[in-house]
């Protein structure tokens, strides 16, 4: 990763009533990176993806992705900048194929109308089906998005998303669920989307592995507040760390 600043979140706070799931988050995350949030659960992980992704509006901090504020931006706009995510359930319309999945990650990277892109784009086309053969089930286009297992439905959402050509990926949870073999086939695509692609990458992730493996910073994060930010082996043998995880399981 180089020193440019990509994404600068400053102070991000999200209240629901009397509660703060978010509290004061600031963190950065530079051009080319791999970033990991993790922390147990109710900590505001998924939270703090919404508000940065413009899924809910922040109650407070500034947000500034690529040199803009985009704190008050609709999520439509945010991913037209370049930022696509992906959800911690498997969530693919399962009565479409696995081609017609992928079209409409295309399409919101085209930055049209999806009813004109999707028809009459030769773009988002050749985009979802270059998207497939990057994740491998370029074979299983025509096959039933529902029918698929849990890591090709996975894939699947990242083929999705790639499609949408996005300078950055927020991925909840992409190895929930995996087990080893696939795990290890999880961590060689992320990587590639990174080094070939270029794609900055900011992940939640419970797989301490998969996190140790590809996260150059780790932020931990602990009831929405920030307990600590650094390299992953140092912030992941922090004594306070390591009680937060024992306490939680
Ligand atoms: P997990 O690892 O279980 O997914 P998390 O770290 O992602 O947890 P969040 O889902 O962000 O945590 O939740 C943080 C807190 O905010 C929780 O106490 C949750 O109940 C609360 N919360 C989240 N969304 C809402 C909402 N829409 N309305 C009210 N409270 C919410």
């Amino acid at each position: 990763a180089g020193t440019e600043v990509l994404l600068d979140v400053r102070g991000a706070t999200k209240r629901y009533g009397g509660l703060i799931a978010v509290n004061d988050v600031s963190f950065s995350v530079r051009r080319g990176e791999i970033f990991g949030i993790a922390g147990p659960n109710g900590a505001g992980k998924t939270t703090l993806f919404d508000v940065v992704t413009g899924m809910v509006r922040a109650t407070g901090g500034e947000i500034d992705f690529d040199g803009v504020s985009i704190v008050r931006s609709s999520v439509h706009a945010i991913c037209h900048r370049g930022i696509t995510r992906t959800f911690q359930k498997p969530s693919v319309f399962d009565s479409e194929t696995v081609m017609g999945n992928v079209v409409v990650g295309a399409h919101f990277g085209s930055g049209k109308p999806w009813w004109k892109s999707l028809s009459r784009d030769p773009l988002v086309w050749d985009r979802s089906v270059e998207a497939l053969e990057f994740v491998g089930l370029a074979e299983r286009a025509e096959e039933r998005s529902g029918d698929l297992p849990v890591y090709d439905k996975k894939r699947l959402m990242i083929a999705s998303a790639l499609a949408s050509s996005p300078k950055m990926l927020f991925l909840d949870e992409p190895f929930g669920g995996l087990n080893d073999e696939e795990i290890d086939a999880m961590l060689a695509l992320l990587s590639r989307i990174n080094a070939e692609r270029g794609i900055t990458i900011v992940l939640i992730e419970h797989v301490m592995r998969a996190l140790m493996t590809l996260a150059d910073r780790v932020l931990i994060m602990d009831q929405g507040r920030t307990l600590r930010q650094g390299d992953p082996h140092t912030v992941m043998t922090d004594p306070d760390v390591v009680r937060v995880y024992l306490g939680s399981s």
